[in-house]
């Protein structure tokens, strides 16, 4: 239980609201700001406004997934009001206070270090970053669908990098029934990738094994789908790129062949708000629950 720990919650979107219900069912104190648009009511929440006064007593401070931009504003979408944080916010707030993100930039990382508390990003940890891989497997899933005349059964599939989205997306395309290409540069990925009955490939290779492609799965936050790959395309293929902005593709050269090249970002949040919301509440409220108990132990 979080019985007697503050949590001030600011901004977020619809997962928020995931987070709100499971910190309020483990009794923590749970202040919300930014959320003055908000209807549903939580019992033993209460709403205020973003004064730095209320980091005095604060375990944690919880903030939305993209944390701040690179001027600190924290993207609230249930208020007009314009949130700022600053060096009075997290000067004044106690040094077992936690920050708490799903990823932080380096405005965010420069001020928690600069008042030494400790970032926690939760999109780093490998269990959040797996159990995310399924609803952007299933986003990925929908794209493929809306922008194609065929059955993912049956299809051709080229999945781009065997990390944790890219494992979970090539198995539920093979589970549809595609045909799954798998483009690796480990030798203990390529076994892996064989194992699970895809066809793995060595990066180098992927301009060669381009010709008879439906569709592209890109995983890779690199630039890797370029203008010689794309050549190599057939006109009917379609490439959804998952990895993080800027993306790995050459969306320019996709542009100018015809080809139907797609940047998906945030998947989890637009598809499944709520289970995107649940897979951090869960783990948010572990990390807290793990900190209270260690300090307690420490007492
Ligand atoms: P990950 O586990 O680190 O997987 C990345 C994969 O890319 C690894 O298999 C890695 O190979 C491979 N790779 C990296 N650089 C490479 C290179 N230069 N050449 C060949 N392979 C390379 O990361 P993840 O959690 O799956 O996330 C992948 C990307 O998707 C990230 O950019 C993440 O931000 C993004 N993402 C997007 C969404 C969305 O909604 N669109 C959701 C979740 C994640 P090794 O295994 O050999 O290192």
């Amino acid at each position: 239980m979080l019985t007697g720990i503050q949590v001030v919650l600011a901004g977020g979107d619809a997962r928020q609201l995931e987070v709100i219900r499971r910190l309020t069912e483990l009794d923590a104190s749970v202040t919300l700001v930014g959320f003055d648009r908000l209807d549903t009511s939580f019992n033993g929440v209460v709403k205020a406004e973003w004064a730095p006064e209320l980091m005095r007593h604060a375990d944690a401070l919880v903030l939305p997934v993209v944390g701040t931009d690179d001027d600190g504003i924290i993207s609230a979408l249930f208020t007009d009001l314009e949130l700022k944080l600053t060096d009075a916010h997290l000067s004044i707030a106690p040094k077992k206070c936690k920050v708490i993100t799903g990823m932080a930039n380096s405005y965010l990382k420069t001020l928690c270090a600069k008042h030494e508390l400790e970032l926690v990003e939760l999109f780093e940890r490998d269990d959040v970053a797996i159990y995310n891989s399924i609803p952007t497997a299933e986003g990925a899933l929908m794209m493929a669908i809306q922008n194609t005349d065929i059955t993912i059964h049956g299809s051709n599939c080229m999945v781009l990098g065997l990390g944790r989205t890219g494992f979970t997306m090539a198995r539920t395309l093979q589970a549809l029934g595609a045909n799954v290409k798998a483009g690796v540069r480990r030798d203990e990925s390529y076994a892996r990738a064989y194992e699970m009955g895809f066809f793995p490939f060595y990066m180098p290779d992927l301009a060669r094994y381009a010709g008879n492609i439906d569709l592209i799965f890109n995983t890779i936050p690199t630039m890797i789908v370029t203008a010689q790959v794309i050549a190599q395309l057939p006109l009917r293929a379609c490439i959804i790129d998952l990895a993080s902005k800027p993306g790995g593709t050459d969306f320019r050269f996709a542009e100018k062949r015809g080809i139907k090249a797609l940047l998906a970002p945030g998947l989890p949040g637009i598809v499944a708000p709520r289970t995107a919301g649940r897979i951090i509440a869960n783990c948010l409220t572990q990390i807290i629950m793990d900190d209270t108990q260690l300090r307690g132990n420490q007492v």
